[in-house]
Parts: structure tokens; sequence; C-alpha cells
């Protein structure tokens, strides 16, 4: 009888614990939950919830909630696991390197491109990398794969199959062109050079591609590739400068130089050739053209005297390194906003914008803005357009006024929209198709 008594306690002890054990993990993952759907409320209020190109789509029959999907993705809340299933966060944010596909033990993860409410344009390009204008190919993430390892390989295996049709008894100043200087444009470029093309390359920007906007502490994640003229890079993980610095000697060791500060307006077939037109006039005659320009666009400008000053930017790299300086801001989005406030930090900042209010803008930079206009952190001047930009002043009119104003100025920021890549390729002729939600990556 004590023995049966002692068997029963030690059963119902056991049962005890496992149903204490089950609360606790019931508990967590409710926890867990609770805080991936707040998480999820953010990012659909801050508009990053959709994806905007790549993004990870979880079978929710195979999913065994194991989380290395999470643990494996390197750029934070893009998936969280919620109600024991992988679930995405940030889809915005996903730059679909795959890590979570690699990672999940049951083949639960695909990588997608475009969804239903959000068309993705791309390119219609053959095998070849060539496009419907023949002798016109296109190269890296504006083809739909985004990485830098993607960007170089097709880079490379473009001007491979480029270097076939180049013929000898066309006449022009170039064999190819390269428009965009990208992990693709660079890797493009070297290729030719490799293969004695006469090439040249042009750049809207600076050297680097979405790689020189990177901040500087951000670690870029990669895999070994083969870079012409190179060989093998070894990398999985490495930094922005560390990356810049290889393209920049590779370059220099092969006597290559790449046109920066040299937008491309338009590339106007005739004759065989092609002529490569750039912003300023200047025009370059073809036998190809390899388009490796991203998906990032073009900065619209404003168009007003001293814009092309050293001293105007379209984007904000490392706004902790600016400090006492007086800053103006032109826009009225999101960017705009958002640079203005984290300037707003360290410096005296002006923020220009021609209409009467912020529209369309998300609801957390609305009610910041509010704050800093308040708190005299940011002077905004709304129904103002900046009419010309000197060494150390802009000046602006205010709208149904004629008297010119003057303003203090150190550094401008420019965050005024800007061209698509896909009305650059339409402008060209080339055929682009919207993806509404199609697989690219899958076991
Ligand atoms: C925040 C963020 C983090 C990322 N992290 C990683 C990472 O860790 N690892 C990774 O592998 N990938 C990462 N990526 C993705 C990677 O940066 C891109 O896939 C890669 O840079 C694409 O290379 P690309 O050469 O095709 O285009 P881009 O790098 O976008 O280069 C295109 C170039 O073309 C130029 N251009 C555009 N229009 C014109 C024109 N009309 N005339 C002349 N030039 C023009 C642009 O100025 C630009 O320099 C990240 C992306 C982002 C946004
Ligand atoms: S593809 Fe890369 S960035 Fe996107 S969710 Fe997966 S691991 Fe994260």
């Amino acid at each position: 009888m004590n023995n049966q008594l002692i068997e029963l306690s030690i059963y119902g002890f056991a049962i005890l614990l496992i149903l204490v054990v089950l609360l606790v993990y019931i508990k967590k993952q409710r926890r867990e939950s609770k805080i991936v759907d707040v998480k999820i409320e953010h990012a659909k209020s801050e508009g990053i919830h959709e994806p905007v190109s790549l993004y990870p789509v979880v079978d929710p029959n195979r999913c065994i909630k194991s989380g290395a999907c999470v643990d494996a993705c390197p750029e934070h809340d893009i998936l969280g696991i919620r109600n024991g299933r992988a679930t995405i966060i940030n889809a915005s944010h996903c730059i679909g390197h795959g890590a979570c596909f690699r990672a999940c033990p049951v083949e639960a993860i695909s990588l997608w491109i475009g969804t239903e409410k959000r068309g993705v344009d791309l390119p219609d390009v053959s095998p070849t990398f060539e496009t419907n204008v023949p002798g016109v190919y296109v190269a890296g993430e504006l083809g739909g794969m985004g990485l830098i390892k993607n960007a170089v390989s097709q880079g490379r295996e473009a001007v491979e199959n480029i270097v076939k049709t180049i013929k000898k008894d066309v006449k022009a100043q170039y064999d190819l062109i390269v428009v965009g200087a990208g992990p693709a444009g660079i890797s493009a470029t070297l290729a030719a050079k490799k293969y004695n093309l006469k090439v040249l390359t042009l750049e809207q920007g600076t050297l680097g591609g979405t790689v020189f906007t990177f901040p500087r502490s951000k670690i870029v994640m990669t895999a070994p590739m083969d870079l012409p003229l190179f060989g093998k890079v070894k990398f999985r993980e490495t930094s922005k400068t560390e990356l810049l610095d290889l393209w920049h000697t590779v370059l220099s060791k092969n006597n290559i130089s790449i046109k920066e500060n040299s937008k491309v307006e338009a590339i106007v077939p005739g004759g065989g050739i092609f002529n490569v037109e750039i912003l300023g006039g200047d025009v370059y005659s073809s036998k190809a053209v390899l388009i490796a320009i991203g998906r990032r666009g073009t900065p619209r400008k404003l168009g007003v005297p001293g814009e092309e000053s050293e001293k105007v930017a379209y984007r904000l790299l490392e706004p902790e390194e600016i400090k006492g300086k007086n800053i103006l801001v032109v826009g009225g989005g999101d960017s705009a906003i958002e640079s203005a406030l984290l300037l707003a930090d360290n410096n005296k900042v002006t923020l220009s914008y021609r209409s009467d209010a912020f529209n369309r803008i998300k609801v957390r930079n609305a009610v910041d803005i509010k704050e800093a206009i308040q708190n005299n952190l940011v002077d905004v001047k709304f129904n103002s357009n900046i009419v010309s930009i000197d060494k150390d002043s802009v000046s602006y009119t205010m709208k149904d006024s004629t008297e010119t104003l003057k303003i203090k100025n150190d550094l401008v920021y420019i965050f005024a929209g800007g061209e698509l890549p896909t009305q650059f390729l339409k402008k060209i002729g080339i055929d682009v198709t919207t993806k509404y939600g199609e697989s690219i990556l899958k076991h």
C-alpha cells in the first residue's frame, strides 16, 4: 500500500511538473506573440510591413517554429515567431540574401518578389542578360536579384556574353558602356577590361552603388565571389570600407577610371550603335550598353543655380558626424522629415517645403516634426521655394511674394523625389513586366 502511494505521488508529481512546464511554455509563447503583434502594428503604421522587393514567405503548414529563420536573419525584425509560426514583421527591410531560406530545417521558407497589392517592375531579359533592345543588357539588382555577390556574378556573366557579339567592323568610341558603378557595374567593367574591350563606365554619383550608402558600422554579409582581374574574394562578413577599398585597389591596379557624377539621361540606338547622353550634354557612342543601375533610381534636382556645389547632397550619410552646421533640408516627405529630425540634434536646421502642409507622411514623423517645430528644433518654412544656393547662404522666395530672402547655410540636403529605374528603362524602349508575387527561390 505504501509502495502504491509512493508510486502515485511520483506520477502525480511528474504530471504536475509537465503541466507547470507546459504552462510556462504557453505563457512565454503568448508573451512573445504579443511582442511580435506590437512590432507588426508598428511596422504597419511606419509603412515598412509590406515588402518593396524581395521577401520571405513562410509555409504555415510546414513551419515547426524552430526559430532558426529569425536567428539566421542578420537584418533584425524582418521575421518573428507569432502563435507558434514564423511570420513577417518588417518585410521592406529584407535584402534577400536568403539566410532564413537556408536555415529553416523543414524547408518552409521561399523567397518572393512583389505582392498582390504592390507589384515590382522588372525588365524582361534573356538568359544572356540581353533586353528586347538588341545590344542593351541589364545586370544586378535591377533585374530582380539582390545582393552584392549576385550583382558581381551577373556583371561578369553579362560581359562574357557581350564580348561574343562585339563587331570589329562597326565604328564607335567604345565597345561597351556600363551605366552604374555599383557591384554589378564594377564587376562588368573589370570583366570588360579582362577581355580587352574598350569600356567606359558612367556613374551618376560615387563609385560603390548602394554599398557606398551603407552606414560605416554596418556588417556587410556576403558570400565568396569571383571578381574579374582579382580572383576569389573570400569575405563572408566585411565592412563597407573594406569592400570599397578592395574595388578602388583593383580598379586602380588595372588603370581603370570610372566617370563619376555622370548621370546617363538617354540611350539612343542608331546605325548599329548607341549614343549615350549624360546630364550636361556630353554624348558617347558604343557598340553595346550594359545597364547596372540598381533599383534606387535617380534623385530629382531642383534645377537652381549653385546646386552642383559640393555642399549639396541627395542622401544623408552618417548624420552623427555632422555637428554645428547651418543646414537646409528641402522636401516634405518622410526622408526629408527624418533627416531634418536626425540633424536637428547637433545642428541648426531649416526645412523648406513648397506646400502649405505635410501630406502622406508616416504618423510617427507627423508627431515628431510637430513637436520639433513647437520646441524650435526645426524651422519649417512652408510655401517656400529655393532660388539659389551660394557658398555661405541659400536664397528663397515665399509663395505669393517676389521678395528674395536669405539664410546662412553650410549644407543642403534635397529630398524632392526621383526618377524610378522603370521610367528610365521605358524611355529606352525596354519591356518591363510588373510581378505581383512570384517565387524566385524555393526548395
Ligand atoms: C540597407 C541595405 C543593406 C544591404 N545589405 C547587404 C548585405 O549585407 N549584403 C549584400 O550582399 N547585399 C546587401 N544589400 C543589397 C546590395 O546593396 C545590392 O543588392 C547591391 O548593391 C546591388 O548592386 P547593383 O550594382 O545591382 O546596384 P547598386 O548597388 O544599386 O548600384 C547602382 C548604381 O547605378 C547608379 N545609377 C543609377 N542610375 C544611373 C544613371 N541614370 N546613370 C548613371 N548611374 C546611375 C547608382 O548611382 C548606383 O551607384 C543591402 C541593401 C540595402 C539597401
Ligand atoms: S532573405 Fe535575408 S534579410 Fe530577408 S528575411 Fe531572410 S535572412 Fe532576413
